[in-house]
């Protein structure tokens, strides 16, 4: 029993990287500083290189080859961010999970607080943002508006304000595991698994270096991505719509037949024809449209093709 409660717990850190030269040296740099402070625990380094094109997975072997605690997971592609961090909880071997990004917009300083809250009894400790004023003003808004109509029509809720920056105890790791769906909007599944939790805070500062890896295109498909993953309110709005449009339309051709019967046959109409038949016809357009984006999403969710692939697995012992 002694030997058990003696032996150091592990903490994987999980960092997705793509096309971060660099920005590896100054993480590196703050974690240093900021773990020595923290005693008691190993801390390994699990970096997945999401198919990076520049000298990334060069810098990560260095470190490797410089005996950090390093492993790196290296994709044969570039699958986004949410295939990297599945990589990454795969491999992680830690009594706790911690996925970080590596431009040190997830400042380092808060992982003694998350550990100290775990050792108190959380599942997870989510790192919320007190501030994001340095996101553009865009960002920020558009991130309100999401989690707003999120939360609205979906379940569980997504804390706002808190990105993938949390820690995580192995039971909640081994859960997400066990989470088939190769769409993976991470954020919801952290929040689908449940378990205790609770949160620290931070300011959300800008980036160490280098530039975002998110345009406007790619966060729209995310946040569609995360809406039609966890609700089927799209769906049910053009069903609601779809009973509603019929009540007027009977509404409304009782009132002509009436009329006809009153006042006899009236032939204009012209305008008021082509005002119904082009709404209508839009609001078919989007109700299709809408149901091409779920059976667009159940289509590649029935290939059942893997989360990512990966190149080769660099441990320690190899000769990086
Ligand atoms: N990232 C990744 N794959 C991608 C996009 C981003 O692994 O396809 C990594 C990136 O290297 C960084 C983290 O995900 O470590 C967060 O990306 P970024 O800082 O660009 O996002 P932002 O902070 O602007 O939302
Ligand atoms: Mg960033």
């Amino acid at each position: 029993m002694s030997r058990v409660s003696k032996k150091r717990k592990i903490v994987s850190l999980i960092i997705p990287v793509l096309n971060e030269e660099e920005a590896i040296s100054p993480f590196m740099a703050e974690m240093d500083g900021c773990l020595a402070g923290i005693s008691g625990y190993h801390f390994e380094y699990i970096f997945v290189d999401d198919g990076s094109t520049d000298s990334t997975l060069a810098r990560l072997r260095d470190l490797a080859e410089a005996g950090m605690p390093v492993r790196i997971i290296e994709l044969s592609r570039n699958f986004g961010k949410e295939a990297a961090l599945s990589a990454g909880i795969d491999h992680a071997e830690g009594d706790a999970v911690i996925p970080i990004d590596v431009d040190l917009q997830d400042p380092p300083h808060v992982i003694a607080d998350m550990i100290a809250k775990w050792e108190a009894g959380w599942e997870v400790v989510l790192a919320m943002r007190s501030d994001r004023s340095s996101d553009t003003l865009v960002k920020s808004q558009s991130a309100r508006l999401f989690y707003w109509l999120h939360n609205r029509f979906s379940a569980p809720r997504i804390p706002a304000n808190c990105g993938d920056f949390r820690l995580m105890d192995k039971v909640v790791v081994a859960a997400l595991r066990r989470l088939p769906e190769s769409q993976r909007f991470m954020k919801g599944l952290f929040a689908w698994v449940g378990f205790r939790t609770t949160s620290v805070s931070y300011v959300r500062e800008s980036r160490s270096a280098g530039q975002s890896k998110f345009n406007v295109g790619k966060l729209l498909d995310f946040a569609i991505q995360g809406f039609t993953s966890f609700s089927l309110a799209p769906l049910r709005l053009w069903h609601i719509l779809g009973v509603m449009v019929s009540l007027l339309s009977l509404a409304f051709a009782t009132f002509i037949v009436v009329r006809v019967l009153v006042h006899g046959i009236d032939v204009p109409g012209y305008a008021s024809l082509m005002v119904v038949v082009l709404f209508l016809g839009g609001l078919q357009l989007i109700g299709i449209g809408v149901l091409g984006e779920y059976l667009g999403r159940s289509y590649f969710e029935a290939k059942r093709r893997p989360i990512y692939i990966i190149r080769k697995v660099h441990s320690r012992q190899d000769d990086c």
